[in-house]
């Protein structure tokens, strides 16, 4: 799927990028050419995956960490400049689920949400950002989901942490338009992943009824939107919200 698309020479970095879409994306990069650090707290897949990626003969790079503590990103992040000398595609992508009606959601599982999903992001762009305006030159994809487009029941922490990343990027990408930093957000619909895996046959069977083309999607899906906005064919694309969902939102 890199056909044409060729980032040699760029350096990126994928938070959650040891498992699911942030995996996939992580090696769509790396097939294309960029060197790519991913970011995680599984030390074992975070090293495997990272050997995986330095298959595709490009540099990579795992590092070990929680996106809810600000030490660890700062550590991450000194290791990654140091390693890498720099960045240019940051992709937002660690996520995690703690659902039930707003009723009997715990004030612990709403911080939770909010803290991985979205205040991560905003870890991550402020030192990412700080970089790329140097360097005039950046993009970041924010990995949202189409529940921050149109709701769903029983996740209103996670609907409220995408739909927040989806501000975050439109008012980022304005912030940085000028010195040639795009911002986007892609938002999938129902993807197999261990994150769905754990939904019942009932509520998978629900979903797959409202989907037009008929079917989940794959984390390749998603990874190949990721490249496309990664990469020089989406120069004039910023701010935007592209949903990976076979047809349901529209
Ligand atoms: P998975 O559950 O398969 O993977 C989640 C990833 O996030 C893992 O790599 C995990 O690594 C990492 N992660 C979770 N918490 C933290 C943390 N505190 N610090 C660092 N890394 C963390 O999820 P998916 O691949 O399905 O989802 C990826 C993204 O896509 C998420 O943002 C999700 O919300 C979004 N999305 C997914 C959809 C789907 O259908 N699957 C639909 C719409 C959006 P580790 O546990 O090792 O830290």
């Amino acid at each position: 799927m890199s056909v044409g698309i060729d980032l040699a020479g760029k350096r990126a970095l994928v938070t959650g990028g040891n498992r699911g879409i942030g995996r996939a994306i992580a090696g769509r990069l790396a097939e294309a050419g960029a060197d790519v650090a991913v970011f995680a707290r599984s030390q074992d897949s975070v090293a495997e995956t990272a050997h995986e990626l330095a298959a595709h003969g490009v540099r990579g790079l795992g590092l070990v960490g929680d996106v809810g503590s600000d030490e660890d990103i700062e550590r991450a992040w000194e290791q990654l400049t140091g390693e890498f000398e720099g960045l240019d595609i940051l992709v937002n992508n660690a996520g995690i689920t703690r659902d039930g009606l707003l009723l009997r959601m715990k004030p612990a599982d709403w911080d939770a949400v909010i803290d991985v999903n979205l205040t991560a992001a905003y870890r991550w762009c402020r030192r990412a950002v700080k970089q790329m305006v140097r360097q005039r030159s950046g993009r970041i994809l924010n990995i949202s989901s189409i529940v921050g487009v149109i709701g769903n029941p029983g996740q209103s922490n996670y609907a409220a942490s995408k739909a927040g990343l989806i501000g975050f990027t439109k008012a980022l990408a304005v912030e940085v338009a000028g010195r040639g930093i795009t911002v986007n957000a892609i938002a999938p619909g129902f993807i197999e992943t261990e994150m769905t895996h754990v939904l019942g046959d009932a509520s998978q069977e629900e979903f797959l009824a409202r989907i037009p083309l008929g079917r989940l999607g794959t984390t390749g899906n998603v990874a190949d939107l990721a490249l496309f906005l990664a990469s020089p064919m989406s120069d004039y694309i910023t701010g935007q919200v592209i949903c990976v969902d076979g047809g349901l939102t529209r």
